[in-house]
């Protein structure tokens, strides 16, 4: 995939109307709808507020959470969980879709922007159309969650150019939900000159920069809870990493390959086979792959169980794997030193209990002690690091956990496909 597009700076969108995809894709408290955290809103602003300075006018756009576009498929979710499809009314199905409204988010973005912005109370219907048709330069519309059409999900050329026609230029922001092909995501391209703003730039010269001509050596460092979910970066990573570092849930698939002994660690039987392959090829190809030598384990997967230090290949049969031990801390603190580009995925133990997220910390400590481009990607991953207090020590946490995983996996993103090669 070619990672260098166009962006909102290669395109004039002066005086013109700007489909911005963004991904207002927020937290939301369950009982009062209240936004939990505004960082996404937050992130979208640079490419808002350059496109209001050109005097473009601005249709934004966005998803959030997962509704359910038709009142049939509701019907069919609902019984599928046991309801009564008698029972389902479809007022309850409305309010289901009055919830993921975007219109909280369009009060948080005026607030966030000081100027007003207009809610459209649908995506492509009269009012989208009404309030497109009447946007002046340096306004603001927002439209209406994008997956209220049932043709988003389906990439739906039809609802494509529908949202396409009411703008001249269409920019993507939301580097979240790149990895769909969606019709607000990819197929709005076909219609429109395509770019990208601010934050899928950062992403695709920082985290593309670093897949396709890393400053090495590049050292990956690879955990999480399971090697299955990962197949895909192992797999990448070791085309291109000198090092590779094994922690987290995955750690004990290897181990168990190469015979050891894991307790009740999490272990994955049927990857046994690949687990010994990648070893194998590691080898043949010169990159190192380190496993840890020491494991701290828990008689039970709790926040209070006792932390047992344990030798990697001999955790007792009444213990599983929580963390990794200080020795391994040692080795992978020493891998990261002299790298030239670190990549991240996956927490190093059980993170979310404070007596197993130290190694974790030891890795993002030595992470924001080297003088190595630092990448993070990953959902949990970047929580992680944001919990523990790095975050501003790394160069670049992704803003897509799903979107980063692929990117890693070096799969083609459909919404980065669909822009513009610069
Ligand atoms: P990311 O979202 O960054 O890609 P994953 O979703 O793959 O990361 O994995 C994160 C989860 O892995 C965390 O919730 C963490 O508790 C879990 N995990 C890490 N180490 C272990 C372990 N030894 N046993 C069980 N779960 C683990
Ligand atoms: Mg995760």
């Amino acid at each position: 995939m070619n990672y260098n597009k166009k962006t909102v700076k290669d395109i004039d969108v002066a005086g013109k109307k700007v489909l911005l995809r963004c991904d207002f894709n927020v937290p939301q408290d369950k009982a009062t709808g209240a936004i939990t955290d505004d960082k996404r809103i937050r992130a979208a602003l640079p490419t808002i507020q350059y496109l209001l300075d050109q005097n473009a006018a601005v249709i934004a756009c966005s998803h959030l959470g997962k509704p359910v576009a038709t009142f049939d498929s509701y019907v069919k979710k609902q019984a599928e969980k046991g309801k009564d499809p008698a029972s389902i009314t479809e007022e309850e199905w409305k309010k289901s879709l009055a919830k993921l409204s975007l219109a909280p988010v369009a009060k948080r973005l005026s607030e966030l922007l000081g100027r007003e912005v207009i809610m459209a109370a649908d995506v492509v219907g009269p009012d989208a159309q009404a309030k497109a048709a009447a946007l002046k330069p340096g306004q603001v519309l927002l439209l209406e969650n994008t997956r209220f059409e049932k043709g988003e999900t389906k990439n739906d050329p039809a609802l494509a150019k529908a949202m396409a026609d009411m703008a001249e230029v269409y920019v993507s922001d939301a580097f979240g939900a790149v990895h769909r092909a969606h019709a607000s995501t990819a197929g709005v391209a076909a219609y429109l000159p395509a770019v990208s703003g601010f934050l899928i730039q950062k992403e695709l010269e920082i985290i593309g920069g670093a897949l396709a001509n890393p400053k090495r050596p590049l050292v990956a460092i690879l955990g999480g809870s399971k090697v299955s979910s990962k197949i895909g970066v192992i797999n990448n990573l070791l085309e291109i990493a000198d090092t590779i570092i094994i922690g987290g849930g995955m750690t004990y698939t290897f181990l168990k390959a190469q015979g050891g002994s894991v307790g009740k660690s999490l272990l994955e039987a049927d990857w046994l086979d690949y687990c010994n392959d990648m070893m194998k090829k590691a080898k043949e190809k010169g990159v190192k792959l380190l496993l840890p030598e020491d494991t701290i384990c828990a008689k039970e997967f709790s926040a209070d169980a006792e932390p047992i230090l344990v030798d990697s290949m001999n955790i007792p049969d009444d213990c599983m794997g929580m963390d990794i031990g200080p020795k391994a801390i040692a080795a992978y603190a020493d891998a990261v030193k002299d790298a030239g580009t670190v990549i991240w995925n996956g927490p190093m133990g059980v993170f979310e209990f404070p007596a197993f997220a130290k190694g974790t910390q030891a890795v993002a400590e030595a992470l924001s002690n080297s003088n190595a481009i630092t990448i993070i990607g990953g959902g949990d991953s970047a929580a992680a690091v944001q919990q523990l207090g790095y975050a501003d020590k790394m160069t670049h946490i992704s803003t897509g956990g799903g979107a980063s995983l692929e990117f890693m996996e070096g799969k083609e993103l459909p919404g980065v496909a669909c822009l513009l090669d610069a």
